[in-house]
């Protein structure tokens, strides 16, 4: 079948990615590529044409029992007997992968997702091949406690005891489309520094990174089984993943309705789980806030990814006093910035990830209009090819309205005057979610006087949207339970085991 790729991108596309694309793209489980139990395939498209291009195997229940399978053999196999340091070479070494294989990997997400190529760049292969590198520390430095305890029975007995961290076994990750390699190494990496072993199932709009990434563990000389990919829709592929009883512990990031499906089944089963959800991040922008910083607040704070993160920053509360310059400069820039193919370095808005994603977004704003919402540029529909949304900005709007409440996950802003800034923390924290905020003043005392007060598990002070790998990442209320990255990541991957010993 022909498959349509653009030709009239700036950036030619490298023979090792058509090469990839050309080919029958499989799972991998254990050290087998497989076309999977049901012989069905899936399209995946372009977004910046909305061109098919590749089929990609429909994991069925059954491929997901052999990969778990796969992963527990793997568990109690070869794995479990390496030493902490072979781990960390090994994940090494699959950093140097991804960076070797880095153009191909950006390309080839720039061709799924759609997001600029620099962005590939930056995050999937390059903040992805850093993670990888932050947890091969952590794989030598996993370490229990000496405890005293004071056990009076029988009368004159002597204890001591230990805790042995231990990995917590097959991990079920199951992912989302608007960081996809990203998002599979966030789960991957802290789960191979522990001794875990993973079934994946990426997002059906977007598995082709992960599908490579896969390959490139078995290259890594990970041992077959370390890492496996189911790719599959969420109803029938991440479903069976969730349901298994082969697997210990569950991680999802995706959306709100979907994680309390997984979290009830989890808790069904008494999974170990991590949720990382929705957001409807404010950014909270006090009069003495230095205005030199919107275009960044804009630029990365919102639109970063086209709006396509979980952490935008899309509700703006602007004090009084700089209401107008913040309308003013927002609608300049954003009303200006150009649009099209990732694959053009220069285009900073780029497509909605799917047809299904773009029709969401367009019909938020639709909605945003019909409940008296103010659209500040009319930017009006795109009808060109591709999954493109025009950005708009709203303003005049009410905390009610579902354009404030509900989560859009694209260019679309609202901006909010206030005076009172403690009506302004709380029309931030007048949400279901708690994902990520931000307050902007250069005042010393506004910023700790409300950073406490703000309902998120980031608040960035004059900054916004840029997570590390080092600092505790998840969400208040309904954007999600527990934490990733840091330390506090591994204690999703690992089970605590206590040991006591009566001294004789
Ligand atoms: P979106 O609505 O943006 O596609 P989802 O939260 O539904 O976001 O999807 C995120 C991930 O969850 C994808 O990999 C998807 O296939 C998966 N998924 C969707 N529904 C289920 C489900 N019922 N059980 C397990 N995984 C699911």
């Amino acid at each position: 079948m022909q498959i349509a790729r653009p030709d009239s991108a700036v950036e030619k596309i490298l023979p090792g990615v058509a090469d990839f694309l050309d080919s029958q793209l499989t799972m991998v489980i254990g050290d087998q590529k497989v076309a999977g139990e049901s012989g069905q395939t899936f399209p995946v498209f372009n977004p910046a044409t909305g061109q098919k291009l590749a089929d990609v195997p429909s994991g069925t229940a059954q491929d997901v029992d052999k990969a778990v399978t796969a992963a527990q053999a793997a568990l109690n196999g070869e794995w479990s007997n390496m030493l902490p340091a072979d781990r960390q070479r090994m994940m090494l070494k699959l950093a140097d992968l991804i960076e070797a294989n880095g153009e191909e990997l950006a390309q080839l997400e720039t061709l799924n997702n759609g997001k600029s190529v620099m962005m590939s760049r930056l995050i999937e292969v390059g903040a992805s091949a850093d993670y990888i590198r932050y947890m091969a520390g952590w794989a030598t430095k996993i370490e229990g406690s000496t405890i005293d305890v004071s056990i009076p029975v029988p009368p004159g007995a002597k204890y001591q005891a230990y805790t042995r961290k231990e990995p917590v076994g097959v991990v079920g990750a199951i992912t989302p489309w608007n960081f996809p390699l990203n998002m599979a190494v966030w789960k991957i990496a802290p789960a191979l520094a522990c001794g875990c072993t993973v079934v994946i199932k990426p997002a059906e709009e977007t598995p082709l990174t992960t599908i490579r990434f896969v390959e490139l563990c078995l290259e890594a000389g990970l041992p077959a089984g370390v890492v496996n990919v189911i790719t599959g829709s969420g109803a029938e592929a991440g479903a069976a993943l969730t349901a298994h009883p082969g697997v210990n512990k569950l991680t999802f990031t995706g959306s709100t309705e979907t994680g309390k499906i997984i979290g009830v089944q989890a808790m069904q089963d008494m999974k170990r789980v991590t949720l990382e959800l929705g957001g409807k991040a404010p950014m909270v922008m006090f009069d003495d806030m230095d205005m030199d910083q919107l275009g960044i607040a804009a630029g990365i704070g919102a639109l970063f990814n086209t709006g396509q993160t979980c952490c935008a920053g899309t509700r703006i509360y602007a004090q009084k006093g700089i209401y107008d310059k913040v309308c003013d400069f927002l609608g300049g820039m954003v009303g200006s910035l150009p649009m099209g193919s990732g694959l053009d370095p220069v285009n900073q808005i780029n497509p909605m990830v799917s047809a299904k994603h773009q029709n969401h977004v367009k019909s938020c704003i639709a909605r945003g209009v019909e409940q008296g919402a103010k659209p500040m540029l009319n930017a009006g529909d795109y009808d060109g090819e591709g999954f493109f949304v025009k950005p708009e900005i709203f303003t005049d709007v009410d905390q009610k309205m579902s354009i404030m409440q509900d989560e859009v996950f694209g260019p679309v802003l609202t901006i909010t005057p206030f005076e009172d800034p403690d009506d302004a923390i709380a029309m931030a924290n007048d949400t279901r979610y708690g994902l990520g905020a931000s307050i902007w003043t250069t005042n010393l005392n506004t910023m700790h006087r409300y950073v406490p007060q703000i309902e998120a598990g980031t608040v960035w002070v004059n900054a916004h949207n840029l997570p590390d790998q080092n600092m505790p990442f998840g969400g208040y209320k309904q954007s999600g339970v527990g934490r990733e990255h840091g330390r506090a990541a591994l204690d999703n991957y690992l089970e605590t085991k206590s040991v006591c010993i009566a001294l004789g």
